[in-house]
C-alpha cells in the first residue's frame, strides 16, 4: 500500500475556518508597526499572515492558527488585542 504524503500546504488546507466577520480576535496598531525595524510576525507565522505590501503591515485573521507565536514575539506591542475567537468561530483542525 503507498500512503501519500501531503505538503505543509495540503495538510493546512484540510483545515476548517469559521471565520468571525464582525470581530476580529487579533488586531494590529500598524503605526507601531511601522515603526518596528525587525517585525519578527514576519518570519514566524505558521500560516504566512502577515506580509508587507508597498512597506505597509498587511495582516488577515481569517487563516490563523491560534498559536499565539505572532502575540509572543511582538515585542513593541503591534498587536493591540489577541484572543481566541468567540465560540463557534476560529479553526478545526482536522488529521493533525
Ligand atoms: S496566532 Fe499563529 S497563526 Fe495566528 S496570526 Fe499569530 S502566528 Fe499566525
Amino acid at each position: 500500500m503507498t500512503v501519500k504524503k501531503l505538503s505543509p500546504e495540503e495538510l493546512l488546507g484540510l483545515n476548517k475556518f469559521v471565520v468571525d466577520e464582525e470581530e476580529p480576535h487579533i488586531v494590529l496598531d500598524k503605526t507601531v508597526c511601522a515603526r518596528c525595524q525587525e517585525k519578527p510576525c514576519l518570519y514566524v507565522c505558521p500560516a504566512v499572515l502577515y506580509t508587507l505590501k508597498e512597506g505597509e503591515m498587511n495582516f488577515d485573521y481569517a487563516g490563523c492558527l491560534e498559536c499565539g507565536t505572532c502575540r509572543v514575539v511582538c515585542k513593541d506591542k503591534g498587536i493591540i488585542k489577541w484572543t481566541y475567537p468567540r465560540g463557534t468561530f476560529g479553526i478545526a483542525f482536522r488529521y493533525g
